[in-house]
C-alpha cells in the first residue's frame, strides 16, 4: 500500500537555534492511516507538521512524503497533499465561499470535470450549499473550518494534515467536522495526520496514536492501548 494512497517516513529532528524542538524523530506512516499526534503545548508537534509539509526543512535528517522530500515543495508534491493549520486561515476573507471554491480551482489547475465532482462531493458532505453566496468574513468557526476542509480537499490529496483542527469550535461543530474527517478517510482513502489537544478527536479518529513530549516520541501505537494505559496510570504520564 506504501506510496500508493500515501506515506510518510523518516529519521530526523529540528532546532530552533539552541533549542531541540524535534529531536531524532523516527516516524512512519502508512498510506490509508488515521494517526493523531497529542503532546503537551511546546512538545513539538507543530513543528513536525510543518517539516513535513515542507514549511521548513529538518536541521538534520531526511523525511519522504509520497517519496518526495517536502521541503522541495516540487509541483508532482503540492498536488498530492494538503495542510490545514486551525489557527491560520488559507481563506481570503472578502470573497464569497463559492469565489473560494473556483480561485482554488485555478491554484490546483483542476479541470471543469474534476473540479465540479469533487466541489459537489464535499460541498454535499459538509452541507454547506446553502453558504454559497455567503463571504467567507461572515461564517461562524465551524463554517470557516468547513470551508477550509473543502478547500484542501478540493484536488483530491493523497495525504492530508490537519494541525488543531477543531481548535475554538463548540461542541456540535467539533462533532460535525469528525464526522467528516471519518467519512474522508474511509471513502475517499485520504491518509490523515492530525494533531489536536481534544482527547475526542483522537478517541474517535484515530486508530493509531503518537504522543510526543519534549521534540521525542513517547508512545506509538493503538489509540485504545494508551487510553487503557493512561486510566490504569502504568508506565505513561500525560499532561495537557
Ligand atoms: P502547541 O500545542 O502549543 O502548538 P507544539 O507541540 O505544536 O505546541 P511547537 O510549536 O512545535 O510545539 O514548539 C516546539 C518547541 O519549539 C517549543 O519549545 C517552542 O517554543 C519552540 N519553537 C516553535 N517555533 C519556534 C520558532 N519559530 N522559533 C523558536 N522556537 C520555536
Amino acid at each position: 500500500q506504501e506510496g500508493i494512497l500515501g506515506s510518510v517516513k523518516g529519521l530526523f529532528h529540528r532546532d530552533y537555534e539552541e533549542k531541540q524542538a524535534v529531536s531524532q524523530m523516527d516516524l512512519s506512516v502508512r498510506g490509508g492511516e488515521f494517526v493523531g499526534l497529542i503532546g503537551p503545548n511546546g512538545a513539538g508537534k507543530t513543528t513536525l507538521v510543518k517539516m513535513l509539509t515542507g514549511i521548513i526543512a529538518p536541521t538534520s535528517g531526511e523525511i519522504s512524503v509520497l517519496g518526495y522530500y517536502p521541503n522541495k515543495l516540487e509541483n508532482d508534491f503540492k498536488r498530492q497533499y494538503a495542510v490545514v493549520m486551525g489557527q491560520k486561515s488559507q481563506l481570503f476573507f472578502e470573497l464569497t465561499a463559492e469565489d473560494t471554491l473556483h480561485l482554488f480551482r485555478q491554484i490546483y489547475g483542476l479541470s471543469d470535470k474534476e473540479y465540479r465532482y469533487n466541489r459537489d462531493y464535499f460541498v454535499e458532505l459538509f452541507g454547506v450549499k446553502e453558504l454559497m453566496d455567503v463571504q467567507v468574513r461572515t461564517l461562524s468557526l465551524g463554517e470557516r473550518m468547513k470551508m477550509e476542509l473543502i478547500v484542501a480537499l478540493l484536488h483530491n490529496p493523497k495525504i492530508l494534515f490537519l494541525d488543531e483542527p477543531t481548535i475554538g469550535l463548540d461542541a456540535v461543530a467539533g462533532r460535525q467536522v469528525r464526522k467528516f474527517l471519518k467519512e474522508v478517510n474511509e471513502e475517499k482513502g485520504t491518509t490523515i495526520l492530525l494533531t489536536s489537544h481534544y482527547m475526542e478527536d483522537i478517541k474517535s479518529l484515530c486508530s493509531r496514536c503518537v504522543v510526543v513530549n519534549h521534540g521525542s516520541k513517547i508512545y506509538d501505537g493503538a489509540t485504545e492501548e494508551l487510553f487503557d494505559r493512561y486510566q490504569k496510570n502504568k508506565r505513561i504520564t500525560l499532561t495537557f
